[in-house]
């Protein structure tokens, strides 16, 4: 297949390229007025922390497009900043799928790969620092009774009697904690604060906590680690973020991101919070699609039925549908949930106007046309795109034998059925009309060969004489057809919101049964040439993409999505 649009060239453009936002949602807002005011000195220094606990999903893409694409708006700088305060043993291939999957959406952090984990030794500084401002002291309770002390929203907590330590005995219990005298959970470290803070966060959160585990960076180092509230900020003013953009859960956690910052008197950043994306049929938790997988209900992180975005990429989602959908969506201060046909809408407009248009039958039924000479094929150069000249052009054999969808064709066609049927003529697509003169059954009834007849007259599918043949249908040549493996997705959760489970049930009794259909297909010779990864149009079917799977002898392809929405109800098939 000639062709300008491959792969690569598809996908190497970066976020925020296309227009400019700047003012158009309150976080740029935010941003175009610390710049008039000169708060950061017009620097915008932005950062995407993940926690290398899971694989990326379409939740941090919103993330991903939002940090890239304001610092790239406002000419500033974004980090990737691994969020890696939990010693946990595989952290190390999520960090690698992490930088992947940011790198393939079109963020670009340049030499400003961070982690937390490297600060470890100047957060512990930081800890001594508020221990001898008397603002921290080490705690003896354990996690429930430091619980039950918290009190509720309602109610103040109580003081722990640990509470009024003097700063030498907090200092020397705190370096014995690094020292690992003590087990885990035995003592932590406590910021000073308010116990009766109507503010739950500010009721002396913990700091530091004892796990002696090995980390996957700093080994055995250390075994007392920070915790998220203490570090986070921390990290923040290290690296100069001047604008730290978290979802809204962290709402109430700001108070405290303040409280370290102006306690320790150090650079303070803004932090801004938005709403998280919930899309419907889908779920977008860590933890659920790490069950998803442990549990065998999808074939691996990168199943292309899930919503991460190596999952994505392998359905052959493109990443700049991701980024449009993103856009759409907008940032708001409240949570909503996106449907899921908005992304697939992103993903159709993209595909439609980027990717070639061949032909394949999924569901072959054979039709031999009798007038045609046997052993003779001719060839015909069909268009790879109807409207773009770009995609150039492809060779397809015709034959006295042939394959069609078995759905073009009815053996008792209802009023307006413009496809095949007894008696019927149909275009075949740039090739030649066709006559059908007998249908030829089973044994148990079922069509299995169409008998059909060519009008030579019309050969590239022109008309002769002027009629009219209102059906035009895809084929492939039989003798020279590519047999495959056609992979078609369906939502992975039958319902809405998955999340949702009636009493006794969980998310798992969501999972829609029908989410994978194999079918086995015929392909137009040109298809071969597919490399995987690359995405293509298979005419009246909808856009594929080669999977990794596919053999030199066995190509796989993956059904990215149908041509319409098939939810819709009224959806009327082209006839
Ligand atoms: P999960 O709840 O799936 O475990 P998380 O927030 O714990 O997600 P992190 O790795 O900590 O995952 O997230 C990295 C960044 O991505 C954070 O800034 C977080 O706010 C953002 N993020 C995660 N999920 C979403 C989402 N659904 N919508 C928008 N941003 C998200
Ligand atoms: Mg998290």
């Amino acid at each position: 297949m000639s062709s300008e649009h491959t792969l690569t060239e598809q996908t190497i453009t970066a976020i925020g390229d296309t227009t400019p936002k700047s003012g158009q949602d309150f976080i740029r807002a935010h941003i175009l007025e610390d710049n008039a005011s000169g708060r950061f000195g017009g620097r915008v220094h932005t950062r995407f922390p993940p926690e290398p606990n899971g694989y990326l999903h379409l939740g941090h893409a919103k993330s991903i497009c939002l940090n890239f694409g304001v610092a790239r708006e406002f000419n500033g700088q974004c980090n990737l900043r691994f969020d890696d305060t939990n010693p946990t043993k595989e952290e190390t291939e999520y960090v690698e799928s992490i930088r992947e999957d940011v790198r393939w959406l079109g963020g670009d952090w340049e030499d400003r790969e961070c982690y937390a984990s490297n600060y470890f030794e100047q957060l512990y500084a930081y800890a001594e620092q508020l221990i001898q401002m008397g603002k921290a002291y080490v705690d003896d309770l354990s996690a429930d009774q430091i619980r039950e002390y918290r009190g509720t929203l309602t109610q103040a907590g109580r003081e722990s009697p640990w509470r009024n330590r003097s700063v030498e005995e907090n200092l020397d219990l705190f370096r014995r904690m690094r020292a690992g005298e003590f087990a885990d959970g035995e003592k932590v470290l406590r910021a000073k604060i308010d116990m009766a803070s109507p503010n739950v966060v500010m009721r002396d959160p913990t700091l530091y906590r004892i796990r002696h585990a090995e980390h996957h960076r700093t080994g055995a180092t250390w075994c007392i680690y920070p915790m998220y509230d203490y570090t986070h900020c921390l990290s923040d003013s290290i690296e100069g973020i001047t604008h730290s953009l978290c979802t809204l859960e962290f709402v109430n956690n700001r108070e405290l991101y303040d409280w370290v910052l102006n306690t320790l008197g150090v650079y303070h950043p803004q932090q801004i919070e938005f709403a998280r994306l919930n899309v419907t049929y889908t779920v977008l938790s860590k933890r659920k699609l790490i069950q998803l997988v442990r549990e065998g209900h999808v074939s691996g992180w990168d199943d292309p039925r899930m919503p991460t975005l190596s999952g994505m990429r392998r359905r052959g989602i493109p990443p700049e549908a991701l980024r449009e959908f993103c856009n759409r969506i907008g940032l708001a201060r409240a949570d909503s949930t996106v449907e899921y046909a908005m992304l697939e809408f992103c993903v159709r407009e993209w595909l439609n106007d980027h990717t070639p248009r061949l032909m394949a039958v999924l569901d072959p039924i054979k039709v031999v046309i009798e007038n045609y000479p046997e052993d003779h094929v001719e060839s015909f150069t069909m268009p790879c795109h109807p409207e773009d000249s770009s995609f150039g052009s492809r060779t397809v054999p015709f034959s006295r034998e042939l394959y069609i969808e078995r759905d073009d064709f009815r053996l008792d066609p209802p009023k307006k059925y413009h496809r095949l049927s007894p008696g019927a003529e149909v275009r075949l697509r740039y090739a030649y009309f066709i006559t059908c003169r007998e249908a030829v059954l089973d044994a148990a009834g079922r069509v299995c060969e169409l008998r059909c007849t060519y009008d030579p007259a019309s050969r590239g599918g022109q008309s002769p004489d002027g009629r009219k043949v209102k059906g035009t249908i895809h084929w492939v040549s039989a003798a020279q057809a590519i047999p495959a493996e056609v992979r078609l997705y369906d939502q992975l959760f039958a319902v809405e919101n998955p999340n949702e489970a009636p009493e006794g049930k969980t998310f798992l009794d969501n999972l829609n049964p029908h989410s994978l259909t194999v079918v086995h297909g015929m392909l137009e010779p040109a298809l071969g040439n597919l490399k995987t990864g690359e995405r293509v149009q298979f005419e009246r079917l909808g856009y594929f993409c080669k999977d990794r799977d596919s053999t030199e002898t066995h190509p796989v392809f993956n059904r990215t999505v149908t041509l319409r929405d098939t939810w819709a109800k009224l959806e009327k098939k082209e006839v």
